[in-house]
């Protein structure tokens, strides 16, 4: 494909390494556009720290070739723009999708040998925008960036965030907002939908193509396997599996986990309406669209199974030849999922708890806590720190029975293992963070910033975030639960 010359665009030596890979399947995959330049472009956040690691130096660019490079002004040397379709259930309803308001610039290699998309989010409308106007508010994508960069962080695999800059352009919402760009880093953006599109689009031969492509880029330890269709399954169940126990391990609730949310590679994306959860309630939903609570936190195992159900079925035709087999093949690997995802979740929980042994009654033990701070709200996070602590705080009602009798069993427990307590104290130390990025603090770094154009509280706050499980005095203050007047109920996705 040839682009505008004024396009074209070769930097300084910021040290690309494009191969665009998924350009070179059939074209019915994507379409081949440029992003829509914007009016004057401002970069207010460069991730150096993520570009180091893709082998990136920004700091070779001017402030005026960065804003340009990540608005999508200028391209860099051997990006090949496309955008991808897509489809997807959406609240469990089919639609065709596709990316309304990104632009996937290519595939950069980086020196520790990983492929990595380099997608901007917000570039300006393509075939597949419906009636969106292919614009982004400044306020979600730094949320993005936000959440996005404390998943990682906090060890939870996650696409990253390379870049926010504005556009000089205003978009319309419920109300005129600034415009943004983001810059989404991704060990790729094949998602179920993805699938769901080649299925409907294609059918076998479609899903085939997708298939090995998927095996050759993400799992091509798989490709000498029996049967590498039914092994992806596998292990796209298995990754998931894993990345929702965490979630629910650190109290995220993702909020729009449709299938086209859902990526292959296993790490989570698309930020919206997401959050974390202060006290515990495993009934809580945050996001204003999901009026049924289908994603509310405790439901996302039960909703992720479902989608690696619509994700199975276009792969069946590739399982057997007999359908009766292959459904029957799909169905024992999706009833193995709760299954899977409780080893992970119980895994986890023992780490949070100083565990290093396995006992039978430990469920009962994990269970025997979650209960009581359901019952009394306890804020998720500093709960778990807390017993991390020498000393239990002095809130009254870890002095109460109920708890206490928790405890003593817990430190029993602890007592049964032969590793010191020290090693215990360690694990714990490593397994429950002290900062998670909470609503109320989001909001307010995001509020000074779109709103004042100060980002010094945002910068703060992703300092904080870039180190979760540190005990820093520094950032004592993001420990604290929202007060009543603080407490943010619902969530937007900004579309
Ligand atoms: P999301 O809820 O962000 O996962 O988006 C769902 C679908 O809507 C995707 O196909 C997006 O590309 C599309 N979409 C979201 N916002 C816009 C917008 N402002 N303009 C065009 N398409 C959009
Ligand atoms: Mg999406």
């Amino acid at each position: 494909m040839t682009l505008k010359p004024d396009r074209q665009y070769t930097p300084a030596n910021v040290g690309w390494r494009f191969d665009n890979s998924y350009a070179r399947l059939p074209d019915y995959f994507y379409a081949q556009l440029c992003p829509v330049p914007v009016r004057a472009p401002q970069a207010v956040l460069l991730n150096h720290a993520l570009a180091e690691s893709l082998g990136l130096d920004l700091h070779a660019l001017s402030t005026e070739e960065a804003a340009a490079l990540f608005a999508g002004n200028a391209l860099p040397d051997g990006a090949q723009p496309i955008a991808q379709a897509y489809a997807g259930h959406q609240f469990g309803h089919f639609a065709m999708l596709g990316d309304g308001r990104a632009i996937l610039l290519g595939e950069h290699l980086t020196p520790d040998g990983r492929r990595v998309d380099i997608q901007l989010k917000g570039s300006g409308q393509t075939p597949f925008s419906r009636r969106g106007d292919g614009r982004a508010a400044l306020a979600p994508m730094l949320r993005e960036y936000i959440i996005s960069e404390a998943m990682h962080a906090l060890g939870i695999p996650s696409t990253r965030s390379l870049a926010v800059v504005t556009t000089g352009e205003q978009v319309r919402r419920e109300t005129m907002l600034p415009g943004a760009v983001l810059t989404r880093i991704a060990a790729s953006h094949i998602r179920v939908g993805t699938f769901e599109y080649a299925a409907g689009h294609g059918g076998k031969d479609a899903v085939k193509i997708l298939a090995d492509y998927t095996l050759q880029r993400h799992y091509p330890e798989l490709q000498a396997s029996e049967n590498p269709y039914f092994a992806l399954l596998n292990r796209v169940i298995e990754r998931q599996a894993a990345l929702v126990a965490q979630w629910l391990m650190t109290g995220f609730i993702h909020g729009v986990m449709n299938t086209d949310n859902t990526s292959i590679s296993g790490e989570t994306i698309d930020y919206g309406p997401c959050a974390f959860m202060d006290a515990y309630n495993p009934d809580t939903v945050f996001s204003s669209i999901d009026q049924n609570g289908r994603y509310r936190y405790r439901h996302q195992p039960v909703m992720m199974q479902w989608n690696l159900a619509r994700f199975a079925e276009t792969l069946l035709p590739l399982f057997d030849p007999s359908q009766e087999q292959a459904v029957a093949m799909a169905e024992e690997s999706l009833h193995a999922f709760p299954r899977i995802y409780q080893t992970h979740w119980i895994g986890g929980m023992r780490k949070k708890l100083g565990l290093f042994t396995e006992e039978e009654g430990d469920s009962e033990l994990i269970a025997g806590l979650l209960t009581w701070m359901d019952q009394h709200r306890t804020d998720y996070t500093n709960t778990f720190r807390a017993l991390t602590e020498p000393a239990l705080p002095q809130d009254a009602m870890f002095r109460e029975s109920s708890f206490m009798e928790w405890h003593s069993r817990w430190q029993q427990r602890l007592a049964r293992q032969p590793q010191p307590a020290s090693e215990s104290l360690q694990l714990m130390q490593a397994n429950n963070p002290v900062i998670i990025p909470r609503n109320h603090h989001v909001e307010e770094a995001l509020t000074a910033a779109s709103e004042q154009g100060d980002y010094t509280v945002l910068q703060r706050l992703l300092a904080a975030l870039a180190q979760p499980y540190e005990d820093d005095p520094e950032y004592f203050d993001y420990r604290t639960p929202p007060a009543p007047s603080e407490r943010v109920y619902q969530t937007f996705c900004g579309t």
